[in-house]
């Protein structure tokens, strides 16, 4: 099974797909962690990549897909796959397609996200960045949406609950149990 979870930032998507990988044995990719490592390094695509991730923007799509495809090439672990954060534009998702069988939205409120982002002290979690990153990225999560939804592979989730509440359901839905 192919599962994406999507969301803005602070949504809970990092903490969740390392929850389903280690229970359930999934492949997982963290496009975010794969580019802030591509950044530290000494090259010119670094050079790129930090400024605009430091400014909250999103990096090229044509980068990130096919920076996204070389690595489930090559983990090779078929259906049992995990995606955080790619695709984050429909242009993505159109140069690389990872065909999910799922999509978990994990829908909360930009108040909820802001303060949850200001208590991880990551670099890129400045009021400023934060702002340009939720205004970005929310601006291209709703045509993803409703594409996933137009195919029925969508569940909305309310993830300003608990993790573990938001797990359980998640859980609840790859196991095909009935939802409270
Ligand atoms: P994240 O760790 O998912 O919050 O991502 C951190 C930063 O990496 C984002 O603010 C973007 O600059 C960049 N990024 C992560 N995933 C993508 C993606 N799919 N497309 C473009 N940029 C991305």
């Amino acid at each position: 099974m192919r599962i994406l979870l999507a969301g803005i930032p602070g949504s809970g998507k990092t903490t969740l797909a390392k929850k389903i990988s280690s229970e359930k044995g999934f492949c997982l990719v963290k496009t975010g962690e794969i580019l802030r490592d591509l950044a530290s390094q000494n090259t010119e695509l670094a050079k790129q990549l930090k400024e605009e991730m430091s400014k909250g923007d999103l990096v090229s799509d044509n980068l990130v897909a096919n920076i996204v495809k070389e690595k489930v090439t090559e983990l090779d672990c078929g259906i049992c796959l995990i995606l955080d954060g790619y695709p984050r534009t429909k242009e993505q998702l159109e140069i690389f397609d990872p065909e999910f069988e799922k999509v978990f939205y994990l829908k909360i409120s930009d108040e909820v996200a802001v303060r949850r982002l200001l208590n991880r002290h990551r670099e890129d979690d400045t009021p400023e960045i934060i702002k340009r990153r939720l205004d970005v990225q929310r601006k291209e999560l709703h045509p993803l949406l409703e594409y996933f939804k137009d195919r029925g592979i969508l569940v909305e989730i309310d993830a300003e609950k608990e993790v573990d509440h938001v797990y359980k359901q998640i859980r609840g839905y790859l196991h095909n149990e009935p939802q409270s």
